[in-house]
């Protein structure tokens, strides 16, 4: 089993890239309250400028 690269716990199926967080995979847990909201966070830093 893959393991997750920010929560280093064992996950089951393909993962996520996590990117911008760092450049491994991730859990969809860590995918949808981590990674998502930091990449919106550049996003919206990107619209603004
Ligand atoms: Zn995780």
């Amino acid at each position: 089993m893959p393991k997750c690269s920010i929560c280093k716990k064992k996950y089951e199926g393909y993962g996520n890239n996590a990117q911008p967080i760092n450049n491994g995979r991730c859990c969809d847990r860590c995918n949808t309250l981590t990674v998502l909201p930091k990449r919106m966070e550049i996003y919206m830093s990107r619209k603004e400028n």
